[in-house]
């Protein structure tokens, strides 16, 4: 190890309970919930074996009232939620970590329409996630019997095995909105001054730490400022307030902001390593309890800054623990350049969002240690047979360093100059220079292999019949398509219409620029922010209501809407691209009333083609695959899973496990 980065192995007391390091996965959702525990523990347990100090679940229902359904959440609801609960505490003590698991109430955030039981809130006021219905005000029954439902699930949790238990008052759920002034409007002794409106949470520390705080540590995890300005709490008032107010109560402050648009977890594109920094540094001043939050953290170097300048004294993480769950044992052992760093992407909170399995751009086995039985550091070895990968894009890149990690003999054609394919292209764009790690982490490690790696050399059929090889893998990726063919429309003629793939090519739009975005992820907004900082006329055409509409699920969507607002580009929304004259007409979605747009320029991105044509010529071949977005345009997390399983599949398909529901109750 790095005799410098020494200070991060410390042990730390929490409480009662000792954490081995200062690494600390925080919770974060998996997408596994109640219904599927043994995915849920095995995710935890490889957290654990990379040597995370603590790990943490992610959000645990302490009452039927507070049901997150579609979404996948823990449930500490009764006794029968002990056993599979004690499945991931004890999958994170076989390798020597403190498990902590985060008790939760959402209030008005949560749906309840699995329970169909009323939401429960502060004051009357809409149910967030399960419109049109409304949310009641608790009476003082009601926070008495929510009380108890903390200080019952707090027991269970204990008897699960977990070591640090979670009083929850982050990201806007019930302590939460009853803390902010924003959302607690009460006259009685929980409302009006903010001692009024934190009793709730101070009742909630203590009853927890009666309950089981002789042998659990008892943590709060409290959003210091919900970026609402003084409406609600910031960094500056009442969020240091309440820290003033309860410093020594608990044994270990979590801290993060919160409010709306995914603050908390900011993609790369909109927030720098360290970012919350400015907001919770303050918290270390006022207590003596150890203090943790996250930042995307993926340096050691920064890592030890944390603690040296006592921001916090440990490294919290979800998302770097996503993308490499071993990141604490590589820097034990020296490997620091071996860490799969975090891009930033936020595939995994769209995860999340679309209530799926958890996944991740960088770790092609998140999510899969269960089902699949994928380690992100172990592949089985394989005979050790010629492979010859085409294509240097992520795909490829991935499927070379999977086989040359099973021990076969890897041959990586790219016809470019670098390997990177689409990451090389995409990279450039406004704040996603951090995607080339995806390139830079496999490109590195193919170099600790014996994996040849041949860059300017396109392949043609011929030439890859001529190599001989047992195995070949297309990785030929995709092009951007010209027919305007997208999710809503069906295309159309538009003759001298420029793709992502030729701006990347260096074509020059000349005059004023229409962009048609009926693809909805990242690139049309990316490219119309381009322009437009370049000082480009942009109007942005789409058939959906917004810009960008799938980054809804990357959390990055209001802050796509709100640069590009920022930057001048005109939004024109409701509108199918038809034809190009001189302008881009356009019919409403709605009513069909044709419009149009005059411009110079028009650049489609609408969807992608997969480039098949050597696969296509190769038919026959044996041994042959095609992988990533050459097989389905898609993500790049998609067509790097694609790839990295094919590679474990190389020698015989693997079975798709299900947790399949119990019989019993
Ligand atoms: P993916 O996301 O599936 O990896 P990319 O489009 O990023 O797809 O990468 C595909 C790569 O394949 C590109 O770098 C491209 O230059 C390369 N490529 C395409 N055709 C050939 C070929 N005939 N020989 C070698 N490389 C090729
Ligand atoms: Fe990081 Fe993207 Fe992986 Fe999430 S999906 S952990 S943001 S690399």
């Amino acid at each position: 190890m790095d005799p410098s980065h020494a200070i991060l192995f410390e042990p730390v007391k929490i409480g009662p309970v000792t954490a081995p390091n200062r690494f600390y996965q925080t919770p974060h959702a998996t997408g596994f919930g109640w219904q599927r525990p043994q995915s849920g523990a095995a995710l935890r347990k490889v957290k654990a074996e990379g040597g995370w100090g603590v790990v943490c679940t992610e959000y645990c229902s302490i009452h039927p009232s507070s049901d997150d359904s579609p979404h996948a959440f823990l449930t500490l609801w009764d006794d029968g939620d002990i056993a599979p609960l004690a499945l991931t505490a004890a999958a994170i003590h076989d390798h020597g970590a403190l498990a902590g698991i985060e008790l939760w109430h959402g209030g008005a955030h949560a749906s309840n329409r699995m329970t169909r039981l009323p939401t429960l809130a502060p004051r009357v006021q809409p149910a967030l996630y399960h419109l049109p219905s409304t949310a009641r005000a608790m009476d003082r029954a009601d926070i008495r019997a929510f009380r108890l439902w903390q200080r019952e699930a707090a027991l269970r949790a204990k008897r699960a095995g977990f070591d640090i238990i979670y009083v929850y008052a982050g990201h806007d759920y019930l302590p939460f909105q009853f803390l902010s002034a924003r959302t607690n409007d009460r006259g009685d002794a929980y409302g009006g001054s903010l001692e009024n409106r934190a009793r709730l949470l101070r009742e909630m520390l203590e009853d927890t730490k009666e309950a089981v705080g002789d042998t659990c540590a008892v943590a709060v995890r409290l959003a210091v400022d919900e970026l609402q300005g003084p409406q609600g709490v910031t960094s500056e008032a009442e969020g240091r307030e309440v820290v003033e107010l309860l410093a020594e109560i608990p044994d270990l402050w979590d801290v993060n902001i919160a409010g709306a648009l995914g603050n908390d977890s900011k993609s790369a594109r909109f927030s720098e390593e360290g970012f919350q920094e400015d907001y919770i540094r303050f918290v270390k001043g006022l207590t003596s309890k150890p203090v943790v939050s996250v930042g995307r953290f993926t340096s050691p170097d920064r890592m030890v800054s944390q603690i040296r300048r006592g921001i916090q004294d440990f490294i919290g993480a979800a998302r770097p623990s996503i993308a490499d769950p071993f990141l604490p044992a590589k820097i034990r052992e020296g490997r620091a350049d071996e860490i799969r760093e975090c891009i930033g992407c936020n595939i995994c909170r769209a995860a999340n969002n679309e209530a799926v399995g958890l996944r991740c751009t960088q770790n092609p086995t998140m999510g899969e240690e269960w089902r699949r039985g994928w380690h992100p550091e172990r592949v089985p070895p394989a005979k050790r047979e010629k492979v010859l990968v085409v294509g240097g894009g992520p795909a490829g890149l991935e499927a070379a360093l999977t086989l040359a990690r099973r021990g076969l003999e890897v041959h990586l054609a790219e016809k470019a100059r670098q390997f990177g394919g689409r990451v090389n292209r995409e990279s450039t764009l406004p704040g996603l220079a951090t995607w080339g790690r995806v390139r830079d982490h496999r490109l590195h490690m193919l170099g600790k292999t014996d994996a040849t790696l041949y860059p300017e050399s396109e392949m043609t059929a011929q030439d890859i019949r001529d190599f001989g090889a047992a195995h070949v893998v297309i990785a030929t990726g995709s092009v951007w398509r010209r027919d305007g063919m997208g999710v809503c429309g069906m295309g159309g003629a538009f003759p001298a219409a420029l793709t992502p793939d030729d701006i990347f090519a260096g074509a020059d739009p000349g005059g004023d620029v229409v962009i048609y975005d009926d693809e909805h992820y990242f690139m049309a907004g990316a490219l119309a922010e381009r322009l437009a900082t370049q000082g480009r006329r942009v109007t942005y055409v789409t058939p959906q209501a917004q810009v960008s509409t799938w980054t809804a699920y990357t959390d990055e969507q209001g802050f796509i809407q709100a640069r590009l607002m920022g930057l001048g580009v005109r939004i024109v929304t409701g509108q199918v691209a038809r034809s190009w004259d001189q302008g881009l007409h356009s019919v409403c979605t709605y009513t069909g009333r044709e419009a149009f747009t005059p411009a110079e320029t028009l650049i489609l991105c609408t969807g992608r083609l997969p480039v098949t044509g050597l696969y296509d010529q190769l038919q026959g071949l044996p041994g042959l695959a095609l992988v990533g977005d050459a097989l389905q345009p898609s993500s790049m997390a998609d067509a790097i899973h694609s790839a990295h399983r094919f590679a474990r599949e190389i020698d015989g398909p693997q079975p798709l496990r299900r947790e399949m529901p119990g019989l019993g109750s």
